[in-house]
């Protein structure tokens, strides 16, 4: 089922001119009057209604409080509070599911560097294997980040949106956080040699992937759920 309309977009879209003869025996339920040249009949093109009313009685009568039908009280759109509450939970959904879709990214990633430490044991000499095991905890320190930020938006929570502010500051660490790991990975591939270096970095590139994908997926936060920029 599509959700309700909003006002602008029911008037627009779901009330339509009756077009067949006035028939001078049927009043309309607002005014009791017969319809006439002046008087034209609209009704509302909503499943289950189509009820018909004077145009003029009824779009006098349209507001944010009085939005279902006078006839068979079918709601006819939602008010601009509820299509706003409406419209955050579709986008909460949204980004619901792109955090879910990052964070089994993230854990791809993730699976590919512990292969590959496994293959370049035997290779890192004490000071590249201390800035590995670095790389490591912080990866894990991301993932981490990630599935508390995601948290905030879970649908299983019902109470209300952070506030914006916060947010903002918990993407922006966890960018800085995707920014040193993408470095740190880079300068342990520089002191690596022969196909455990390119495959490191081919590993950075896949992270960098999907560090790409979170500059959208914060976008989708910032601009779905609190109607602003993320920059
Ligand atoms: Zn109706
Ligand atoms: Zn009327």
């Amino acid at each position: 089922m599509s959700p309700a309309p909003s006002l602008p977009s029911f008037i627009q879209h779901n009330l339509h001119p009756v077009r067949s003869p006035l028939d001078p025996s049927i009043h309309c339920a607002l005014c009791s009057s017969p319809y006439t040249s002046t008087h034209q009949p609209i009704f509302a093109d909503i499943p289950g209604c189509r009820h018909a009313f004077g145009r003029s009685c009824l779009l006098a009568r349209l507001s944010e409080a009085d939005n279902s039908c006078p006839t068979c009280k079918r709601t006819w759109f939602l008010a601009a509070a509820d299509y706003a509450q409406q419209a955050i939970l579709r986008a909460r959904v949204i980004v619901a599911r792109d955090f879910k879709a990052m964070l089994h990214d993230l854990d791809w990633v993730g699976a590919l560097l512990s292969a590959w430490r496994e293959r370049a044991e035997r290779r890192m000499d004490g000071e590249i294997r201390t800035e590995y095991e670095d790389i490591v905890q912080d990866y894990a320190g991301l993932e981490k980040s990630m599935r508390r930020v995601a948290e905030l938006f879970s649908l299983r929570q019902r109470n209300p949106l952070p506030e914006v502010g916060g947010v903002r500051e918990a993407l922006n660490d966890l960018d800085l956080t995707f920014h040193e790991l993408d470095d740190w990975i880079g300068e342990v591939a520089e002191k690596m040699e022969g196909p455990l270096k390119g495959q490191l970095e081919d590993i950075r590139s896949d992270f960098c992937w999907v560090w790409q994908g979170f500059d959208g997926l914060a976008g989708r936060v910032i601009a779905g759920l609190y109607g602003e920029r993320w920059s």
